[in-house]
């Protein structure tokens, strides 16, 4: 397993609470829409065992083309220990990454697309759009749907409904809100359904969807292939 040490070039405040680090792309790495690294600060590997609670497994919210890995977060005032030393961290410290893998790479499979997502999960889904932008082969629409109750809603410059491009986007504050949404969007039996959030945020979708006649093979998990039975019961 190869470990790369990397810069922090660049963090914005996205929100109060969420910030995206942009980290130097070490030479010949690369990466497809919808993958995680693992995110390591300086000392995870110092002992005999590496320490985990200085790692984190984080989405990738860029693309390979804009020349940084992107991490968004959000770090509350009660946080981690890994962020509350990644809260501190300034340009030109460097962390680690490794162990990059998609487990939701956008399918052309002439569909319509859902992303559902909670909060910073859409930062997963951010890479995603950003490549169907760029070419809309095989996709017929996609439609974002965020749920966020901060009202501090994220990427908005990207996530912004263009007809043209068929491309929807709703944010949405309250989860009443957005499980009607997502009633209406099940409407639609031959989508594809992208699920980003926590496993609890998980299983609430997947009851929903699942209830609206959605089968397991068009929910697709942030979740490795053998972890998907636990939440699919296939
Ligand atoms: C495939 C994959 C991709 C992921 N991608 C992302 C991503 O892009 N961005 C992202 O942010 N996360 C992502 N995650 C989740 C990430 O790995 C962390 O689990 C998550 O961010 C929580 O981080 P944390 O454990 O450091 O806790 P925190 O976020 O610091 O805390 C979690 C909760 O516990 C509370 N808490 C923590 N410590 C204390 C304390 N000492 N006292 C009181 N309350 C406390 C906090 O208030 C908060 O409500 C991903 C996970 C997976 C599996």
């Amino acid at each position: 397993m190869q470990i790369y040490w990397t810069k922090i070039n660049k963090i914005i405040e996205e929100t109060p609470e969420v910030k995206t680090y942009l980290l130097d792309c070490p030479e010949g790495y690369t990466w497809e829409e919808g993958s995680h690294i693992h995110l390591a600060l300086e000392g995870f590997n110092a002992g005999d065992k590496p320490n985990r609670s200085l790692i984190r497994h984080m989405s990738i919210s860029t693309l390979p083309h804009e020349n940084s890995i992107g991490i968004t977060t959000r770090i509350r005032e009660q946080c981690s220990e890994f962020k509350s030393i990644l809260r501190n961290m300034e340009i030109g410290q460097e962390v680690a990454v490794f162990k990059t893998h998609s487990n939701v790479p956008l399918k052309r499979e002439d569909k319509n697309v859902y992303l559902l997502s909670s909060g910073v999960g859409l930062a997963t889904f951010r890479p995603l759009v950003l490549d169907y932008f760029e070419r809309a082969d095989n996709v017929n629409h996609i439609h974002s749907l965020n749920i966020d109750s901060s009202r501090d809603f994220l990427f908005t410059n990207i996530f912004e409904s263009v007809p043209d491009k068929e491309f929807t986007s709703q944010f949405v504050d309250n989860r009443k809100d957005y499980y009607e949404e997502v009633k209406n969007l099940a409407d639609d039996k031959d989508g594809l359904f992208y699920v980003v959030g926590s496993d609890e945020f998980l299983v609430q979708n997947i009851e929903v969807l699942r209830e609206q006649g959605i089968k397991p093979e068009q929910i697709m998990l942030d979740k490795h292939e053998q972890s998907r039975p636990e939440f699919l019961n296939f």
